[in-house]
């Protein structure tokens, strides 16, 4: 446990949500790239939310799958998500 990590999480979230000031972006970043329990946590918190959101892939509203997949550094899990649904 961290001290750090209550607030860098918090803006994880944000970032995660697409709903973060540029400034704390450039904070978490910096931070992470700085921060190894922190990156690994961000890391985690990225997975989850690409398995949670394959999961409900058909019920997602209308952007938010493009919102998530903008935020992944990959493309390959949105190719393979499509192809299981078609
Ligand atoms: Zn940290």
């Amino acid at each position: 446990m961290t001290s750090c990590s209550k607030q860098i999480v918090h803006s994880m979230h944000e970032y995660l949500d697409g709903d973060i000031q540029e400034e704390k972006k450039q904070e978490l970043k910096f931070h992470i790239e700085t921060c190894a329990d922190c990156k690994q946590h961000f890391t985690e918190l990225e997975k989850t939310i690409a398995l949670v959101q394959s999961a409900s892939h058909i019920e997602a509203p209308a952007g938010f799958t493009s919102r998530v997949m903008a935020l992944l550094p990959r493309e390959g899990k949105k190719v393979g998500i499509e192809r299981w649904f078609r």
